[in-house]
This record gives C-alpha cells, structure tokens and sequence, in this order.
C-alpha cells in the first residue's frame, strides 16, 4: 500500500521544476490566500482584500459567468471554482465535467482565461473513499492538459488523507504537473475527524510541492503557508470552509446567525453563541480594518448587511495574521509565528473562560488542539536572534 507506482504515459507533458516559478497558474495562485465566495449577490471583488497577498475565488457554476462580470476583478488574482464535486462524484470514465461545446476542453479553458486574465480552476468531480481508479482518472484528465495556467482541484474524502492510504494519494499528486487546490470531504469540518490529518497535510505539501488546501478555514491555510503549501483558499461562510460530500444530507442545516472569527481564539464561533457567553461581560473586541475597536457581540442578527460585515470582519482579520506571517522570509520562521500562535491561542481559551466565569465554554477544536501539540514539536527558537520562545 506503500506504492503508486505511475505507468509511463505518452500523453503526459515532461514537467521540468525549474520552469515552475514561470507559469501563469503559479503567478496567479503562489503565496497568496484566497477569500471564498458564492458568485449569487457578488458582484465586485471586496475592497478589503490586499492585492499583494490576497486573491478571490467564486465558488459554484454561476461562477462561470459571473467572473467576467465582476468589478475590481484586475485588482487581484480572481478565480471560478465551478464546484461539480459538491453534487457530482467522479467516475473513472468522468472524472471532470467540461461544458458541452463546440470546442471542447481548450475552449472552456481559453473562454475562462479570458474572462478573469488568471488562473483556471479545473471542473473536477468528487473523488470518494476507496475510489483510485477515480482518482486516477483525476491524474489522466490533468496529465491530458499541456498548457500553464490551469489548477487542478482534486477533491476527496478526508479519509485519503489517513495513515494508510496518505502514501498512495502523495505518489498520485505527484504526476499532476500543475499547481493543485486539494478539497478535503466530509461531515462536520474534515480537518478535526481523525488524528492523523494536519501532520499527513504537510506530508502532502512538502513532498507533492504544489498544493494548496481550499475550501478550508484560516488555521488550516495558515498551517500550509507555514509547511511548503503553495497557496490557501478560505471560504467566507461555513459550507465554503467544510465540504458535504454529495449525495449526503448536510448536517448543518438551521438558517444560522453569522458566524464570528475571533482572532485570539483562531476560531469562528455563531453571532449568537457569543451574545450567550457574553451576556455578563464585556465582549472582546477586534482591531481589524473593519472593526476598529469595536465589540465582537455586534454580529447577533440575520439582517444580510450584518451578515456581509461579520463576513467583511472575519476576512479583514485573518488577512492581518497573514499579512504579519507572509512578511517572514523563510519556512522556519513562519513555522515558529505560527507555533507561537497557537500556543497563545490555546492558552486563550482557559483565559476567556475564567474572564466570563464559565468553565468550559470555549473549546478549542480537535485541529488547533493537535496543532498545538504538533507545535511542542515545532522548530524552537534557541537560535540566536529568534523573537519570542515557544517552550
Ligand atoms: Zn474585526
């Protein structure tokens, strides 16, 4: 189970490593997160996000349309995720979904590129547990593309990324000679379902070198901007931060309050959770652009402008922790931030509970809970010159 060897293939294009830092995919994606949206009600790309360091993404198939319509869509890398792998699982004799027309795979990719002048996203469908001649067909399709300025989205089960099948997908991803956005499946958030996740993800960017986690949440994308990730992509609400595989009942299905990320906290908590805790305190307040010192308790309504600001907030701050970790040169100082993070993080939690005098009302996640005990192991900081020690 160890071994995926690739049968040579004349159809798949030599990858030289060296040429990689040239192509448009790269340009477009490399170093940078992306804030994920619903193209339905998107109609500019938010002023808020740094075009230094930021890029946006419209997820779903009216994305399509809609990238070539956005304004402020030259300002920063703009990308469509059409997103068939929320309903489609993928075949090996379907395992991406190309729009019927006359000119095939090469005009949606040249009608896309034309549109939004950046990366493609491919339309791949969901790959299921134990399906590799799935995932395979996934390699196929993205070996058949020879051209430099499309990402391939492999979407899968969480469990792909266990222990015992981790070898397996590394050796697959491998052979996609394109820059990669892995969509990790399952119910609840996938990241916190089994033990063996966050350490094998970084397995995933260290030895594959061209992926970037998408769909996810921030700590996750700041997690593989740390490890050798390419590029991150965090959604702006719930369903784009954790994916349903299809054909399942979503297990998130109230119409919900906004839902609120705390910085300290590395979290997102509902608007109205926090109206529940706060209730005989004063709420935390946040210093991002958005807020400006204001209280984090302001989100508890379902108004759609409350909704578009708790939205405008969570990206606007973890926009600030990225911006303060990409300005660090090197992997094993961000490692060390980012340690540093979490540890204080994790310290918040028992502090933000004894300030409201409720034991237990905020709980760190299963991930920054297995980060924080990765990071006991994280590069120290005994070296000379290093700002603040992680123990
Ligand atoms: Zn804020």
């Amino acid at each position: 189970m160890t071994h995926d060897p690739v049968p040579p293939s004349p159809r798949r294009p030599a990858w030289d490593a060296t040429a990689e830092l040239t192509t448009a995919a790269e340009q477009a994606t490399k170093d940078r997160i992306f804030l994920l949206t619903r193209p339905r009600g998107t109609w500019a790309v938010p002023k808020y996000l740094d075009p230094t360091i930021t890029g946006f993404a419209l997820c779903g198939p009216e994305g399509e349309q809609r990238i070539g319509e956005l304004s402020g869509r030259r300002r920063l890398p703009v990308v469509a995720d059409l997103a068939h792998y929320e309903k489609s699982a993928a075949s090996p004799e379907t395992p991406m979904l190309f729009p019927e027309t006359l000119f095939g795979r090469d005009g949606f990719f040249d009608d896309m590129r034309a549109r939004a002048n950046s990366a493609i996203f491919t339309p791949t469908a969901y790959v299921e547990a134990g399906e590799p001649a799935a995932l395979k067909a996934v390699r196929a399709a993205a070996q058949d593309v020879a051209r430099t300025d499309v990402v391939v989205v492999v979407p899968l089960d969480v469990t792909w990324l266990r222990d015992n099948k981790i070898d397996q997908l590394i050796a697959i991803l491998k052979a996609i000679p394109h820059p990669i956005a892995l969509v990790l499946g399952g119910q609840y958030n996938p990241t916190d379902s089994y033990a063996d996740i966050m350490r094998n993800l970084r397995r995933v960017y260290q030895e594959v070198g061209r992926v970037g986690p998408w769909r996810t949440d921030p700590v996750t994308a700041l997690d593989a901007m740390a490890q050798g990730g390419m590029f991150a992509g965090i959604g702006s609400s719930g369903s784009l931060r954790h994916l349903v595989p299809p054909g399942q009942p979503t297990k998130i299905t109230k119409r919900f309050k906004p839902s609120v990320f705390i910085p300290e906290l590395l979290h997102f908590f509902r608007a109205d959770t926090l109206t529940e805790r706060w209730a005989n305190a004063d709420p935390l307040s946040c210093w991002c652009t958005v807020c400006a010192g204001r209280g984090l308790d302001r989100f508890d309504s379902y108004d759609t402008a409350v909704d578009t600001e708790a939205r405008a907030h969570n990206a606007a701050s973890w926009s600030a922790l990225w911006a303060q970790m990409r300005a660090l040169p090197t992997g094993i100082e961000r490692q060390r931030w980012l340690a540093e993070r979490i540890r204080l993080a994790h310290l918040a939690y028992e502090a933000e509970n004894e300030r409201i005098q409720q034991a237990n009302a905020f709980k760190p996640s299963k991930t920054l809970q297995r980060l924080a005990k990765l990071a006991e192991g994280a590069p120290s900081s005994v070296i000379e010159g290093a700002g603040t020690p992680a123990p």
